[in-house]
């Protein structure tokens, strides 16, 4: 039976770590003492280190996971899983859309798809975890109730990106990187203050921010619900975008509208 349990990390971001009670796969850990101390606490070992893009708050702690967890408890080089197209130190499996990886320690497979848009090369990784459920490992290209900023991809690319994670089955259990949650909540209200799922949320948010507890995982059905980054087609979110003065000539062009309201945002 798998579990996957939030590590906290700098200010907002989580690690996770995918686990079967023995051994842990560690999802973008951009620093190493955090999952030292989870690893130690819980009595698991490393047996992967899973990387959705290159930036330093996701990668940072490869290096010195690896120094001190060279191999698996089996005795195998330590896998290390990246993007094909970006820089990822020690990566031992470079993946793109479509690859499958099937993991020993833990057991475990993942499926690959390509999510450009916050980096040129950002993939996402679609685990079976058995009891747990399907779940997507989006990094910063879905947050809860929101997506990445475009750093190095156009407003076209980051949209299939997020249709491409919309399609996944509406169960799918949805772990992105970053805390950003009441935030992004702040901003989807402004877009659709009528959208009472988006209302009842806002409300779960803050009761769960407030108690200290994550809100994530989210799921793919929930998102498709209260995320304006998934509901840039709905008529309210269009006139929304047209309200700011933003152009709704296509798509793209809305989503970019959209993304650039956010941007500035406060
Ligand atoms: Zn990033
Ligand atoms: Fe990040």
């Amino acid at each position: 039976m798998l579990k996957v349990e939030p590590i906290p990390a700098f200010q907002d971001n989580y690690i996770w770590a995918i686990h079967d009670g023995r051994c842990a796969a560690v999802v973008d850990p951009g620093e190493a003492a955090p999952v030292e101390r989870f690893l130690a606490q819980k009595g698991l070992a490393l047996g992967a280190i899973v990387i959705t893009h290159h930036h330093g708050d996701h990668q940072g702690g490869v290096a010195e996971l690896l120094a001190a967890h060279p191999r698996t408890p089996s005795g195998e080089a330590m896998p290390v899983l990246g993007p094909v197209r970006e820089r990822i130190g020690g990566r031992t499996q470079a993946l793109r859309e479509g690859d499958v990886v099937t993991l020993a320690e833990p057991a475990l497979t993942l499926r690959v798809l390509d999510v450009p848009g916050h980096t040129a090369g950002h993939i996402a990784y679609v685990g079976d975890l058995g009891e747990a459920g399907t779940a997507v490992f989006c990094g910063d290209t879905l947050f809860a109730s929101g997506c990445g900023r475009l750093f190095e991809g156009t407003p076209a690319q980051m949209l299939a990106s997020l249709d491409k994670l919309a399609a996944l089955p509406s169960d799918t259990r949805v772990y992105c990187a970053h805390e950003y949650t009441r935030s992004n909540v702040r901003f989807a209200r402004a877009v659709e203050p009528g959208n009472a799922a988006l209302a009842a949320w806002e409300d779960r948010v803050a009761a769960l921010r407030e108690a200290g507890e994550p809100t994530l995982p989210t799921t793919i059905g929930h998102e498709r619900m209260v995320n304006p980054f998934l509901r840039s087609r709905e008529p309210a979110v269009r006139d929304a975008v047209a309200a700011q003065g933003g152009s709704t000539d296509s798509d793209a062009a809305a989503f970019g509208a959209l993304r650039g309201w956010k941007d500035n945002f406060r």
